[in-house]
């Protein structure tokens, strides 16, 4: 029978853990996200991490800039947060407008301070097998999911479909530093389905609804669906097909409650790292 891998659960726990952590603390640990235009997706995303890291008893800072803000502004702005004391992770929320090149930006934040895990010197560490100050929350989450149900990641074969910068990469190198086997599909993959049937953990970060079908995936696979697409009814659904796969995996994360809430609780225990970091705790 197919077990239910329950990061809301998971996510809730570790947000507890935190919380009461920080009750040994004088000080409270700073997240500072920086939003820019009126992305409504990214809005959401920005309200629910502030939301639950004031909750958990965080300084979160919102910082709204208009669409046609200049690269100049918005350098200006992380520069100070840089400086600031009372700042401990800074987090441009993307997409950027077309203007402003992403790569750029996420340059300019101290890598000390870089909660996302995207500046070039943390995923530099982290595809070397060096300890980031961050990893980037997602994949990460991902793998505090498998590791807390147990899943053996060493000497398996993991199959990521997708290789964007915030999922498919880093999390191949998370896996790969995990002595996972690892194979990176895209768009260019040639018979993408075959080689997804190989995998004893298939990761699906494509962005396409119900992409994986049930002959994509091997008797007793672990099936890690990061996917979030809002369907025409407006149903949040994942890149599996969760019906036609959850009789043949073994493990299978649902949309939502899955991956999605790990990445928030990921970016607040980032966030408490950097503040430990930062106050020699
Ligand atoms: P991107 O759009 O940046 O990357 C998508 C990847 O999928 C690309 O590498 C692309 O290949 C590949 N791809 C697209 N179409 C196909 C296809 N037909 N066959 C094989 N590969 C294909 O997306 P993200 O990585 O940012 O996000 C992926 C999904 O995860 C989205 O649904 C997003 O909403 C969700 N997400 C969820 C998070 C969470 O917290 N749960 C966090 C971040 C993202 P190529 O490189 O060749 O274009």
């Amino acid at each position: 029978m197919t077990k239910l891998i329950k990061g809301k659960e998971l996510s809730e726990k570790i947000v507890e853990n935190i919380s009461e952590e920080l009750k040994n603390y004088t000080k409270k640990p700073g997240l500072t996200v920086i939003i820019v235009g009126d992305n409504p997706a990214s809005r959401v995303y920005v309200n629910k991490k502030k939301r639950t890291a004031e909750n958990a008893g965080f300084n979160s800072v919102v910082i709204e800039l208009p669409e046609d803000v200049t690269r100049e502004e918005l350098e200006k702005h992380i520069d100070e947060l840089n400086k600031d004391e009372a700042v401990d992770g800074i987090l441009v929320q993307l997409p950027l407008p077309k203007h402003i090149n992403t790569y750029d930006i996420l340059e300019r934040i101290l890598p000390e301070k870089d909660v996302d895990g995207f500046h070039p010197e943390n995923v530099g560490k982290l595809v070397i097998g060096l300890k980031p100050y961050a990893v980037s929350c997602t994949p990460y989450g991902i793998i505090r999911l498998l590791e807390e149900n147990n899943i053996e990641i060493e000497g398996r074969h993991a199959v990521i479909i997708g290789r964007s910068n915030i999922v498919g990469k880093p999390m191949a190198s998370l896996l790969l530093n995990r002595n996972a086997t690892v194979t990176v599909c895209h768009s260019k993959t040639a018979s993408l389905r075959r080689v997804c049937m190989q995998a004893d953990i298939l990761v699906a970060a494509v962005g396409r609804e119900k992409f994986v079908k049930r002959d994509w995936v091997k008797p007793g696979a672990v099936v890690i669906d990061v996917g979030i697409n809002r369907t025409e009814e407006g149903k949040i659904v994942g890149d599996v097909d969760f019906e036609e796969v959850s009789g043949k995996a073994e493990y299978i994360t649902p949309v939502p409650g899955g991956v999605g809430p790990m990445t928030i609780a990921m970016l607040l225990s980032n966030t408490l790292e950097l503040f430990k970091l930062h106050n020699d705790l």
